[in-house]
């Protein structure tokens, strides 16, 4: 009896994670489709200093626009590392980046810097530091108007070595690096002395508990002192009321993005945004909210 109910258990189980292997098998095959079909594109998200509410660059992310409907990053970004896709859309989001910029450059806009999310596996390729650089000049980019994001937990990659040179090579390029999630990943504060962080970008978990958590508010004003102390700025994320830009204002924090100051623009969108040369009131408010 014992042993039929755990059979049962047995196939419950390998149905499921045979479910789940097809799931992903086919976000893999779809993914792959939309790569080459170009159905992925990327919205950009402007990210404003806070002191003076002066627009200072984007955040680009990746989109897919399925014939389904939109597909969430949070479900093939998963997807498209840990199938080894993510090298080719992480370089399809880079490229298209640059290019954007370059083309808002050309009609006399300025979007600022830049940043793109990287993976550690892109770290992990040879010569990707250089392949930033051709891509930067190919499109008349200075390289300080790129920023790139990577989480933590990419520092404890098993190849950590071999990452920690790739991006001590792009920082000598003049591209700058942001520690993305700050404060949620499993590296350790000691990886802030071995690379060369310029930014840290406060999670949205931390952002959304002022106001609301103490906790929360410990910690989003100790990552802040640290920055202070270690001479990096901070970008908080996630940045969603009023009183989260305030609480973050009063402490001095550089820059903010989130729902409150605008969403992710489509490229089109993000141009326009420009032109009208947005900036976020002293209040809080862009002086014209941008919508998506
Ligand atoms: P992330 O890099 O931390 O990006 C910020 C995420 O927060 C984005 O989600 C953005 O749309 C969302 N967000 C911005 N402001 C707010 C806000 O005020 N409230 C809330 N609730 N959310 C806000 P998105 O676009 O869904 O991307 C999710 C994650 O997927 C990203 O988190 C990043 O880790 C990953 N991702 C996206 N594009 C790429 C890419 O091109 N390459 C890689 N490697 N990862 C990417
Ligand atoms: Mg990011
Ligand atoms: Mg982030
Ligand atoms: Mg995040």
């Amino acid at each position: 009896q014992a042993k039929a109910h755990n059979r049962g258990r047995y196939c419950f189980f390998s149905e499921k994670l045979r479910e789940g292997l097809e799931r992903r098998e086919a976000v893999a095959d779809a993914l792959r489709l939309a790569l080459e079909n170009g159905e992925i594109d990327i919205a950009l998200q402007p990210q404003f200093k806070i002191a003076d509410g002066a627009h200072a660059g984007f955040e680009a992310l990746a989109r897919w626009r399925h014939r389904e409907g939109e597909m969430p990053p949070g479900q093939f970004i998963p997807v498209a590392e840990e199938t080894g896709l993510i090298i080719p859309l992480g370089q399809y989001v880079l490229e298209r980046t640059l290019a954007e910029a370059s083309r808002l450059k050309k009609l006399s806009l300025t979007p600022g810097i830049v940043a793109v999310n990287v993976a550690a596996s892109q770290l992990k390729l040879d010569n990707f530091p250089e392949t930033i650089e051709t891509l930067l000049r190919r499109y008349g980019l200075p390289p300080e108007a790129l920023e790139i994001e990577i989480t933590e937990n990419v520092l404890l990659d098993r190849s950590s070595r071999r990452i920690g040179q790739s991006l001590q090579a792009i920082h000598e390029i003049g591209i700058q690096i942001a520690l993305d999630d700050f404060g949620t990943g499993h590296a350790s504060l000691s990886h802030l002395k071995r690379i060369p962080v310029d930014r840290l970008k406060l999670d949205r978990s931390f952002v959304c508990g002022i106001g609301i958590n103490a906790g929360d508010e410990v910690i989003v004003r100790t990552i802040l002192n640290l920055a202070q102390s270690l001479g990096k700025s901070v970008v908080a994320e996630g940045v969603e009321t009023r009183d989260q830009l305030n609480f973050l204002r009063n402490l001095g924090c550089d820059i903010g993005q989130g729902y409150l100051l605008s969403v992710p623009l489509a490229p089109q969108k993000a141009e326009r945004f420009l032109r009208k040369n947005v900036s976020c009131s002293v209040t809080g408010l862009p002086a014209e909210p941008a919508s998506p």
